[in-house]
């Protein structure tokens, strides 16, 4: 069974959206395997985005994630990684399409409600940052 890493980032926590983005996952049948609450340091969100360090808006973006609490989950299901990203949309919400948690909620490419690993590598990374293996339910 497939496993992915998603936030809701700190824009969707203040907008009130946890919920509704729970819900999206487990109307389209993804198990939630973990979660949890945490506030990052800029630090923490810069070993998080380690890979677009040198990208212009890594300063901003990393300020912006340390900003307020985030909601960390594994999810899992068949396909999850390219199914979450479906479901969340483009990185850009004008791109992004109708339905979609970016298209209905995101104010920016910034700023944009959720992450979601894009690969199997990336995935079993990021969860590793947050969660050890007896916080991932079975
Ligand atoms: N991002 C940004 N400016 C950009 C592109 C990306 O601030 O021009 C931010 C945005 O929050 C995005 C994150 O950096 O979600 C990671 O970018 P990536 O290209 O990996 O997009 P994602 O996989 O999140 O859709």
């Amino acid at each position: 069974m497939e496993r992915t890493l998603s936030i809701i980032k700190p824009d969707g926590v203040r907008q009130g959206v946890i919920g509704e983005v729970i819900r999206r996952f487990e109307s389209a049948g993804i198990r939630i395997a973990a979660m949890k609450m945490l506030q990052l340091t800029q630090a923490e969100a810069e070993g998080f985005y380690a890979v677009h360090r040198e990208r212009p808006f890594f300063e901003s973006l990393t300020r912006f994630m340390s900003s307020g609490p985030i909601v960390v989950m594994v999810l899992e299901g068949d396909g999850v990684i390219a199914r979450n990203r479906e479901i969340m949309g483009a990185t850009n919400p004008k791109d992004a399409a109708p339905g979609t948690i970016r298209k209905d909620f995101a104010s920016s490419v910034e700023q944009n409600v959720v992450h979601g690993s894009d690969a199997p590598e990336t995935a079993r990374t990021e969860i590793a940052y947050f969660f050890s293996e007896m916080e991932i339910c079975a």
